[in-house]
């Protein structure tokens, strides 16, 4: 590996002008993360000349591999024909017919820009529905950096140890009600407290921002309950699980179906755009119909409605061979790297779904949030740095997840695994 002399520099004058020298807290990590000039397929290269077999893969926005052709061939074609309308176009209704064929609960769809945007709408939605203010999450979630969302919030807000964010008026705090992940009776006693005056339980049906961790057997059937009982909502935010668990998400996978989900990553193919979709009666209350508001100047623009076109067009293609293996690559791989910590004195712990896993430095089962913490962080940070310095690129913080592309090759995965052999020398 080159010494980083340019990201080094890149990052002292980006010190000086973004808090952190980053524009999203995760990115930074110590000393100083390396600054990617370009990616391709499996790949991020960075300034300074060196190549890393990416896990990160654009925090999970990436499935098919880094600049795939089919996606980028046609947003090209778009350009030309222009970037914003302020009007509507048949390419956002083809996306919607799209969203509602594959996605189990999606009844009606309303475009946005980002994952944050989109739980953002979806809360008020359910809000303005229902009448109702209490919202339920589940501790180490992550549905977004806005305030309803940001109480024991998981990723970036989990790695930074600020899981419940300075700047979130007391007032919102208060009605966000906090939950133990996987743990019925935590929930059957919140809401036999106070349960009628919850507008939405919000959930990660897999949780990807703790890591990876996985629903017990009928917790999600049970949210469902719950819900249906209570007569609050149930919000899936599929930002991550969406179009990467199959094409139906979770919500498909567990056969539960919410009244609302969000999605965005996977669906925008590399491209920031997302989606609130939901059964119909509810989805109408959204103005122009409702009187609850959502809107956005770019929101359904031409370029990332293509791009979300094309990706689902080839998932869709693509969709039986694809799951199954990027399924099997992702088994396998975690299962060569468990393999070889159990050589060792280190202890981990592996969950790994679909495309995604995640090595935890703790030798317990991490079934929520308080397991996932029991990580021996340092350890992490130097693995991470170990494997960095042999060209693998892991998200930087225990709290993300990794995930595999349909780019990542034979040669990668075994490379992988000899640089994880490799780095386990200087834990
Ligand atoms: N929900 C989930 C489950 C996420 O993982 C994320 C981002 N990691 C978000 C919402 C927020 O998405 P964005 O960063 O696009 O605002």
């Amino acid at each position: 590996m080159a010494p980083s002399l340019k990201s080094a520099r890149l990052f002292e004058r980006a010190s000086s002008l973004m808090p952190g020298g980053v524009n999203s807290p995760v990115r930074m990590f110590d000393p100083y993360p390396f600054f990617t000039k370009k990616a391709g397929g499996s790949k991020l290269h960075d300034v300074d000349g060196n190549k890393y077999i990416d896990y990160c893969m654009g925090y999970g926005a990436i499935l098919f591999g880094h600049n795939y052709p089919p996606i980028l061939e046609v947003v090209k074609g778009q350009l030309d024909s222009g970037t914003v309308f302020g009007t509507p176009t048949e390419a956002e209704v083809r996306l919607a017919e799209l969203l509602t064929d594959s996605v189990p609960c999606a009844e009606m769809v309303r475009l946005s820009n980002s994952g944050a945007e989109a739980t953002m709408h979806a809360i008020r939605l359910a809000r303005g529905y229902t009448g109702r203010r209490r919202l339920v999450k589940f501790d180490g979630c992550y549905h977004g950096a806005h305030d309803s969302v940001l109480v024991k919030a998981g990723s970036g807000a989990a790695s930074f140890g600020v899981p419940t964010s300075r700047g979130v008026p007391e007032e919102t705090a208060k009605n966000t009600l906090v939950l133990p992940y996987n743990n019925v009776q935590a929930l059957h006693q919140a809401f036999e407290k106070e349960g009628h005056g919850v507008a939405a339980i919000i959930v990660e049906p897999i949780i990807g921002n703790m890591g990876v961790i996985l629903p017990s057997e009928g917790y999600l059937q049970e949210l469902r309950k719950v819900a249906n009982e209570t007569g609050a909502l149930l919000i899936f935010d599929e930002v991550i699980t969406g179009f990467r668990i199959g094409l139906g998400g979770a919500q498909e996978y567990y056969g539960v179906k919410p009244d609302l989900a969000t999605l965005g990553k996977v669906m925008g193919g590399g491209f920031p755009i997302s989606a609130i979709v939901g059964k119909r009666k509810i989805m109408e209350a959204f103005s122009p119909v409702g009187e609850v508001y959502a809107a956005g100047t770019f929101s359904g623009n031409p370029v990332s409605v293509t791009a979300a076109i094309a990706t689902l067009t080839e998932l869709e293609k693509e969709r039986s061979r694809l799951y199954r293996n990027l399924e099997k690559i992702t088994a396998g791989l975690t299962a060569n790297i468990m393999e070889l910590f159990a050589g060792t004195k280190i202890e981990v712990h592996a969950n790994s779904i679909a495309s995604m896993f995640t090595i935890f430095f703790t030798r317990k089962p991490v079934i929520n949030s308080e397991t996932a913490l029991s990580s021996d962080r340092s350890t992490f940070k130097k693995f991470h740095r170990a494997l960095m310095k042999r060209g693998v690129f892991f998200p930087p913080s225990q709290f993300e997840t990794c995930f595999v592309s349909a780019s990542h090759s034979e040669e990668d995965l075994q490379s992988t695994v000899e640089s994880v052999d490799s780095a386990l020398k200087e834990l």
